[in-house]
């Protein structure tokens, strides 16, 4: 599957799964949560903590455990830790590539980090007048350039996603019938 494809499918469950997504544990700050629901939403570590991103995106990307995006292996797969590797790679001892969960998604041979990405994806996802680069830009900080990449990129594949989302929920229809 394209990362087109792939983040569509992302996108096209985003929605619907915005307040679980976005609930806090606990209220940090109750006065700014009545105050703000949406600030309160911004403070979600997976915008802040690189980490979580990437755990955040394994889990809708591999949500039964990772697998090797070059031969689709499922079961042979090592996760590599230690300070010798990138955080988050992986080998599949089948074709004994390595691979992490940004690819075939928007996230690809990019070196922006996945917290930016999960902004703006919920950035995007969360203005229903649709968004402007130069906005995006305003509310992320970083270059502008930056900015333009991450929306065309993510436009794109929310384009495509309508029918792959549209897709994806007929098959969830029948499966859970
Ligand atoms: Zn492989």
């Amino acid at each position: 599957m394209s990362w087109r494809a792939t983040l569509a499918k992302i996108a096209a469950r985003w929605l619907s799964e915005m307040p679980d997504m976005f609930a806090i544990p606990w209220p940090p700050n109750i006065r700014l949560l009545s105050e703000n629901i949406a600030m309160s939403h911004l403070q979600n570590p997976i915008f802040h903590d690189e980490d979580k991103a990437r755990a955040w995106f394994e889990a809708r990307i591999w949500p039964n455990g990772p697998f090797c995006p070059h031969c689709g292996e499922a079961e042979n797969v090592t996760r590599l830790n230690g300070k010798a590797h990138r955080p988050g790679v992986l080998q599949c001892n089948s074709c004994r590539e390595q691979f992490t969960v940004t690819v075939n998604t928007v996230c690809e041979r990019s070196k922006i980090p996945l917290t930016k990405w999960c902004m703006a994806i919920y950035l995007i996802n969360s203005s229903k007048k649709g968004m402007s680069a130069l906005q995006m830009h305003r509310m992320m900080g970083g270059s502008y350039k930056t900015a333009w990449f991450m929306m065309h990129r993510i436009r794109e594949a929310m384009r495509e996603g309508k029918d792959v989302g549209r897709a994806w929920r007929r098959e969830q229809g029948r499966r859970s019938r």
